[in-house]
């Protein structure tokens, strides 16, 4: 073959290719378009996590599913730092640490409040008109949930969303500062900053409902904990339950005092034993350590975490009385299996995969710690576990019967989390009005003291004589939870009824927590509540799983069985 032969049939070939060639360029430009049309990589963690990234007919939802999954991965890293920020972090990391913090809460607010979320969010809901057949359950509750988290932030600028999850921080600390120093000359200009944050936050939440009745603002800061609440409902629940418990505190306090005194612990109880006692508890309840942990600090109890990482931090043990930490240790771990039972296989990330909010929570925790865990069958599987962990061999203080009466003393006390769980109630009501008060411009930071007194003398008949053991005893205002503490008493009410429903479905609890056993009610409240996320609002989910609407009723019925039985 010449090499002009040559050059002609390579170009021959050549030209044989082109109509391939044409056909490649064309799937290269379309390729291309949909590398541009995708908004952020799509580099799943999990290939596994099949809901999250299953191909919906919506190519708007399948893009806010992206961009949710993102906000979720920077919620999970400030999880991270703030975990971090507690447990093991220099003290030198200090400020650059609060700068990485309120950074990032800045950048997820700016991911979620924004005009193409909200674009994303109408086109994905005209679509779920147009073609319903294509949304299943899961994802129409998946579209709902994101709706309702850009809309309870999407008129909050940025700057003020930064400083809130800075003061957040600083107030941790600032509060164990001022805490130890009884000092409320510190404290109070803080919480000045602080109630001028918050109601600025809650202007900027009311300014879309056009409702400026004058707790308003504080209605729209209890929606960040319990979604949706309406304030002149939570109102009616608690004067029900104010009433009925104002009747029967007193019966109470007649019937225990006809029973003897309880023997007061006697320590040491040394800190590692009460670790390895909690740890073994939290192990019993189904707590599983691969994906948490369980920490103690100098800072008061804190739940929280993701479904893949949940480290529970509670406070430093009390050498004299291992029931604290151990209570501690029940609630968190309450709020930890909540939490690590979530959907995270399916829609780790997506709004439908989180929980409920605060209320239902605190039901969580209320219904390990209060409810199951002040049974005297659970104490009559802990005493002679700890009678033999600390060696108190023949103390009459470490008996079943002896640490019930304990746990279940009622006795208005200065201090929220010592309270019993009759009395515990008036603690919630009183933060609770003088919270509203503050947001509502009602109340001064400056008369705090003097009204926190006030109120507990009229609700509890005693008052304190030191900050510390009044206005400057809870963390929650220190780190902008104003409109958390109601989620405490719906939460008792939520984990009452459910554990009324729970016993008609498990008849054997008595022997299950006399036994330790505790697999068959974790597995229970894993598929009734935990598995369920947030494909139900609160409402709905409790008149799945019990048939009725939020009643005090249960709560009320289950306090006066525990502490008007006969002696
Ligand atoms: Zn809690």
């Amino acid at each position: 073959m010449s090499p002009k032969q040559s050059y002609w049939s390579r170009v021959k070939n050549w030209a044989s290719t082109l109509p391939y060639l044409g056909k490649a360029f064309g799937a290269i430009k379309t390729a291309g378009a949909e590398l541009l049309r995708l908004p952020p990589p799509r580099a799943p963690d999990d290939v596994a996590n099949t809901k999250q990234y299953e191909e919906h007919k919506s190519k708007s939802y399948m893009d806010l599913k992206m961009a949710f999954r993102d906000i979720g991965r920077m919620n999970a890293i400030v999880e991270t730092l703030g975990r971090d920020f507690l447990t093991a972090m220099p003290e030198g990391a200090y400020v650059s640490r609060l700068g990485q913090i309120a950074f990032l809460f800045r950048r997820m607010h700016e991911e979620l409040a924004n005009e193409n979320i909200a674009n994303l969010i109408n086109e994905a809901q005209d679509h779920q008109k147009k073609d319903p057949g294509n949304w299943e359950v899961w994802d129409k509750a998946n579209l709902r949930e994101m709706e309702t988290m850009y809309r309870h932030v999407s008129h909050v600028p940025p700057d003020l969303m930064e400083r809130k999850a800075r003061l957040a921080y600083e107030g941790r600390r600032k509060h164990r500062d001022v805490l130890k120093c009884d000092d409320w000359d510190e404290a109070r200009p803080f919480l000045e900053d602080m109630v001028d944050l918050q109601r600025r936050i809650a202007d900027a939440k009311i300014l879309k409902d056009n409702d400026h009745a004058t707790d308003a603002p504080y209605q729209a800061l209890l929606r960040e904990y319990v979604p949706g609440a309406r304030l002149t409902e939570v109102d009616a629940l608690f004067d029900r339950l104010e009433t009925k418990l104002k009747e029967i505190l007193p019966w109470v306090l007649d019937e225990q005092a006809k029973r003897p005194e309880p023997q007061p612990l006697i320590g040491p109880f040394p800190a590692a034993q009460q670790m390895w006692l909690n740890k073994s508890l939290l192990k019993v309840m189904g707590f599983d350590f691969t994906r948490g942990g369980l920490y103690e600090t100098g800072h008061n109890p804190v739940e929280g975490g993701t479904p893949d990482d949940t480290r529970l931090v509670i406070k430093t043990s009390d050498a004299g009385n291992f029931l604290d930490s151990m209570k501690s240790a029940l609630h968190e771990g309450g709020h930890g299996i909540y939490i690590q039972g979530l959907p995270r296989e399916t829609w780790r990330y997506q709004p439908v995969g989180q929980d409920l909010g605060a209320a239902m929570q605190e039901s969580q925790a209320l219904l390990i710690e209060m409810i199951l865990g002040r049974t005297k069958e659970f104490y009559r599987y802990l005493a002679p576990r700890v009678e033999g962990l600390f060696q108190k061999f023949g103390d009459p203080a470490m008996t079943a019967d002896n640490i019930y009466r304990l746990k279940t003393r009622v006795k208005p006390t200065l201090d929220r989390k010592s309270a019993d769980e009759v009395t515990y109630f008036f603690h919630i009501r009183h933060r609770m009005r003088l919270e509203r008060d503050m947001i509502a411009g009602r109340l001064k930071v400056k008369d705090l003291p003097e009204a926190w007194n006030a109120g507990m003398k009229e609700l509890l008949g005693i008052e304190p004589t030191t900050h510390a053991q009044g206005c400057l005893q809870d963390v929650h205002w220190f780190v902008g939870k104003f409109g958390y503490f109601p989620a405490y008493t719906l939460g008792h009410m939520i984990a009452a009824q459910i554990h009324d429903k729970m016993k008609r479905e498990i008849q054997n609890i008595p022997e299950l927590m006399a036994s330790g056993d505790f697999m068959p009610i974790q597995q229970w409240l894993a598929a009734k509540v935990y598995s369920q996320g947030r494909l139900f609002r609160t409402d709905d989910l409790l008149m799945e799983v019990t048939g009725s609407k939020l009643t005090p009723g249960p709560l009320i019925n289950h306090l006066q069985d525990r502490y008007l039985e006969a002696a």
